[in-house]
């Protein structure tokens, strides 16, 4: 088995845009549409399974960190991950799409990788913080890593569930918020956050009792410190809340930031726009 933990900022950068690279590659050639929202969370994903997160090449290791994946029409990313660390044969990704067990949405399946099903929004979380409570009344070590959407914050399910993760001070849970400011088609604000209120999800957190931050969701370097400062504290005593700032569609330039893209294929033309695989960051 190898460690998978300790990749560097610079590498974390290039395996980003190797992971997107390939991900763009095989969705276009395949028809699969969520690109957009499969962009934004790709460095996250990154700096989980190769620095963050204890894990070895074995999906089913008992001691494992469990990740979580709740925004789960944006799964492509992840089989990218898995596929690159061997838990996802590389045929399976490459005929996603086209005749491969691997779903639209994550199907729960541990031998591939994947710890839960997901898909229909607000679940994750909720599932992440029993994982959580089981992992705290079996005295194991092992911590849980949730990823949701922004949009997904406003399902009351996940509200109920940071209550409870507060309540039984979950400390072994990181939730981890891809803040990209766009929901399936048409911005937050537009559909539910009050206008010129962006920061009022990271006050919500903080009154319910959760440990919150902030950072660039597509800088490695500030998405493992941001992480890092609460997994090396010793008295850590509360679930922690990171709100990720990003981009949707991040790495295409015709996609960024355009609700449009949320399912929708790009033209040969809007390609020709080219891309950030080369790592550049944006300030965000
Ligand atoms: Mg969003």
């Amino acid at each position: 088995m190898t460690s998978l933990i300790g990749l560097s900022s610079k590498e974390l950068e290039r395996k980003a845009a190797q992971i997107r690279r390939d991900l763009v590659a095989v969705s276009l050639r395949n028809g699969a549409g969520h690109i957009a929202p499969s962009l934004s969370c790709v460095d996250i994903l990154v700096a989980l399974y190769y620095r963050i997160m204890n894990r070895n090449g074995d999906p089913s290791w008992q001691d494992r960190d469990r990740f979580v994946f709740s925004k789960a029409h944006g799964c492509y990313g992840l089989y990218v991950v898995l596929a690159d660390i061997g838990s996802v044969e590389r045929s399976d990704w490459e005929g996603f799409y086209a005749g491969s067990p691997l779903k639209g949405c994550c199907e729960m399946d541990i031998n591939r990788g994947v710890e839960v099903g997901c898909g229909a929004l607000g679940h994750g979380l909720p599932m992440a913080v029993g994982m959580a409570f089981g992992a705290k009344l079996r005295r194991v070590p092992w911590r849980v890593y949730v990823l949701v959407g922004d949009g997904e914050m406003q399902e009351g399910s996940n509200w109920e569930a940071i209550q409870f993760a507060v309540k039984h001070r979950l400390s072994n849970l990181t939730l981890i918020i891809d803040a990209n400011g766009l929901q399936a088609m048409d911005s937050l604000e537009n559909i539910m956050t009050v206008e010129g209120r962006k920061g009022d999800l990271q006050k919500k957190l903080r009154a319910f009792g959760m440990e919150v931050r902030t950072c660039n969701g597509h800088s490695a370097r500030s998405i493992v410190k941001a992480i890092e400062r609460w997994t090396k504290k010793e008295d850590l005593s509360s679930p922690q809340a990171l709100v990720a700032r990003t981009v949707k569609g991040y790495g295409l330039l015709c996609m960024e930031n355009i609700p449009k893209f949320h399912f929708r294929l790009p033209t040969d033309e809007e390609m020709e726009m080219g891309n950030r695989y080369d790592g550049t960051c944006v300030e965000l």
